[in-house]
């Protein structure tokens, strides 16, 4: 039986935490905030979509960083498995939209409390307000290592309150950047640093987009469904999809954007890329123009600034009269063929240049964080320091909406706790 100390009471360090006390081990979970799971307690809009019931293949199809080293965690604890462990505490699970997986009350403090059952019935010591300062490494005296770096292990974790807690395995579940109300401190990086891990930068992810374009705060709180955008760097298309989009005060965002943010690598957003959002994508060019036409037709005598009502949602109109270039006051049947086809261009690609993310406050997600090369796939163990254990968001694994970065959390959970010897 080995002394293991968690640190971090996310549902990573939770699952690590509960699978090494059912292997035996004396387990003490450590939580600098006031309760378990602050984080799990608002994913979902405080639903908690706990993970996605879509195949295996699908799964991993989602992860947008680092997905095969995932493969050993993924296949060990699947995502039927995560809603066994749940039903087998007593949270009843639904299926939605998207193969979205929540509880079935639709109350993230209910896999917050079947989490806390889970604990106890294992044996886990929990402390709570318990913030780790540092991790405590020795070196493992070795007499055939002569001119090589000597070996460093794990000895257990110093306290911000100045007091060391001794342990022969350490899981480090710290989390990322995102939400750092909810305790994410980036810690995990500076301790992993320390202790000469790589760090990949971290960035903001599943975040929104700020704007140049001054007329998108006019549309504040516009969300279109049925949208396409393709997102441009130049020449070179970065992203493309349909779906659903919202103007705000800063910028664009909705589930199209959140996405695009995570699927773009982060360095493409410092050459401000565009975003041209086509908005009849099921019209192509020359049935829109004829749609216009009828359109134009049936308000002959109309001031163009009163003709678009049909075709556009009504914050809408006023923006894409001014962009368009068109005299607002002229009567429909004057507007030449050309001033149309530009008015269609505009229609197909109107165009929002992206000039940053949104910051930690408004980022479901980091990307980024301590390099999967340091650490070992099967096990979740350090390669460089032994019988250290990483594993959920700290690590550099994000991936899409829909419970696959909360799968991340489990599956990379369970492997490090069940792998501890
Ligand atoms: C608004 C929002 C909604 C989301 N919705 C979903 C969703 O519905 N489905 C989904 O799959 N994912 C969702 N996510 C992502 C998901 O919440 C994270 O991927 C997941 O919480 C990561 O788990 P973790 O255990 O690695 O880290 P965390 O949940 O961040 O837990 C880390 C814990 O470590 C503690 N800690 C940090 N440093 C120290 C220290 N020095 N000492 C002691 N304790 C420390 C922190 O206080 C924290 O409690 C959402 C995220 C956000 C922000």
């Amino acid at each position: 039986m080995s002394k293991v100390i968690v640190v971090g009471g996310g549902p990573a360090g939770m699952f690590a935490a509960y699978f090494a006390a059912k292997n035996g081990h004396k387990v003490t979970l450590l939580e600098q905030n006031e309760k378990l799971g602050k984080k799990l307690y608002i994913t979902g809009k405080g639903r908690c979509n706990i993970t996605n019931a879509c195949n295996m293949e699908e799964v991993f199809k989602n992860v947008c960083s680092n997905p095969k080293f995932l493969y050993s965690a993924f296949y060990s604890y699947t995502n039927e498995q995560v809603v066994d462990f749940f039903e087998s505490y007593g949270l009843r699970t639904k299926v939605e939209r998207g193969n979205r997986v929540f509880p079935m009350s639709d109350h993230s403090s209910d896999v917050i409390a079947a989490l806390g059952k889970a604990l106890k019935d294992a044996g886990v010591q929990i402390r709570l307000h318990t913030k780790v300062k540092d991790l405590l490494t020795h070196v493992v005296p070795d007499e055939n290592s002569a001119g090589m770096e000597p070996q460093k292990m794990i000895s257990g974790v110093l306290l911000e309150n100045g007091e060391q807690m001794l342990a022969d395995a350490v899981v480090l579940a710290t989390g990322g950047k995102s939400y750092p109300s909810t305790g994410a401190t980036g810690d995990g990086y500076r301790f992993a640093e320390k202790l000469n891990h790589k760090i990949i930068e971290p960035t903001p992810s599943l975040v929104p987009f700020e704007a140049k374009e001054a007329w998108v705060r006019q549309l504040q709180g516009l969300s279109l469904k049925n949208v396409s955008v393709r997102i441009v760097d130049g020449k070179k298309i970065l992203y493309e999809d349909f779906g659903e989009m919202l103007f705000t005060h800063f910028g664009v965002s909705g589930p199209l954007i959140l996405s695009a943010s995570a699927a773009i690598k982060p360095d493409s957003f410092k050459k401000h890329p565009v975003v041209y959002i086509d908005l009849k994508p099921a019209l192509d060019m020359e049935t829109l123009d004829k749609r216009i036409l009828r359109e134009f037709d049936e308000a002959k005598n109309k001031q163009y600034k009163n003709s678009l009502q049909k075709l556009l949602p009504g914050k809408m109109v006023p923006v894409i009269i001014g962009l368009s270039g068109i005299d607002p006051d002229k009567k429909v049947n004057e507007i030449s063929k050309e001033e149309r086809k530009n008015l269609v261009n505009l229609l197909k690609a109107l165009p929002v240049t992206i000039t940053g993310l949104r910051g930690w406050n408004e980022a479901i997600i980091t990307k980024g964080g301590i390099s999967v090369k340091d650490v070992n796939p099967s096990t979740m163990e350090s390669k460089k320091i032994k019988n250290l254990y990483i594993c959920g968001e700290v690590l550099d694994l994000d991936a899409m909406t829909g419970g696959f970065n909360l799968q991340i959390a489990w599956s990379t959970g369970y492997l490090a706790g069940n792998s501890i010897e």
